[in-house]
């Protein structure tokens, strides 16, 4: 555990934060950090979790190239 901001994992404002760019998310095109809960599609894509969290349900699978609508 670290010792300074007791997190096992630093976030960013902790001077020991390990902020090793994993990536780049593939829906907000902003790098993706090793601290951030993400997802990594089989083909390699990557995402933050919080990305696709924010997503109504048919984006999300849009963006799995799942085209689906809501059916009234
Ligand atoms: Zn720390
Ligand atoms: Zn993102």
């Amino acid at each position: 555990m670290c010792t300074i901001c007791h997190y096992h994992t630093c976030p960013p404002p902790c001077p020991n934060a390990e902020t090793a760019p994993i990536g780049v998310c593939a829906y907000c095109e902003e790098v993706v950090y090793d601290h951030e809960p993400r997802l990594r599609e089989q083909d390699g894509r990557l995402f933050h979790a919080e990305c696709l969290e924010a997503l109504p349900l048919t984006e999300l699978l849009a963006v799995f190239g799942v085209d689906a609508e809501v059916e009234e």
